[in-house]
């Protein structure tokens, strides 16, 4: 038992010897082999570490990203996501509070049947919806706030509610 965590301790050291003495000797090939190893395992991580930071850099609580809500009445609203804010949608079939809060978006309150709106919470991925069956609005997460495929005049839409709501 002894004698052979000896030899244990003598080999380690002769490779080590061998390393250090002849780099290019082929008994010292293993503990070189092993550095490897590791320098490739340190790779990975700030691999993995680098593209955790890059993604959270590329979106920052809600930045590039508008919720479009689309009223009953046919008019369009852009609201930032990057930028807290509330906004009472009133339409002829009734109201819905849209409420953007840390990046995302959802109705806090609405006078429909049943306040489904009110119950699909927040959205803040592209794509997502929220909708008021009873009110015939909808609410959807874009890239820009013309909306997925909208008309190019959201924008001035979004001031002509301001207008009435003011
Ligand atoms: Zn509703």
């Amino acid at each position: 038992m002894a004698l052979s965590a000896k030899d244990v301790r003598r080999r380690r050291g002769d490779a080590a010897a061998v390393a250090a003495t002849h780099g290019s000797a082929p008994g010292g090939a293993s503990p070189r082999r092993r550095r490897r190893r590791v320098v490739a395992a340190v790779a990975v991580a700030l691999l993995v570490a680098a593209a955790l930071a890059a993604s959270r850099l590329a979106a920052p609580r809600g930045q590039g990203r508008w919720a479009v809500v689309h009223d009953g009445d046919g008019n369009t609203l852009a609201l930032d996501l990057a930028e807290d804010q509330e906004r009472r949608v009133e339409t002829s079939l009734g109201y819905n509070v849209v409420v953007v809060e840390g990046g995302t978006v959802r109705v806090s309150d609405a006078d429909c049947r049943g306040h489904d709106c009110v119950g699909q919470g927040r959205i803040s991925e592209v794509g997502e919806r929220v909708v008021c069956l009873p009110h015939r609005l909808w609410i959807e997460v874009c890239e820009s706030p013309e909306g997925s495929g909208g008309p190019a005049g959201a924008s001035a839409a979004a001031g002509g509610l301001d207008a009435v709501g003011g």
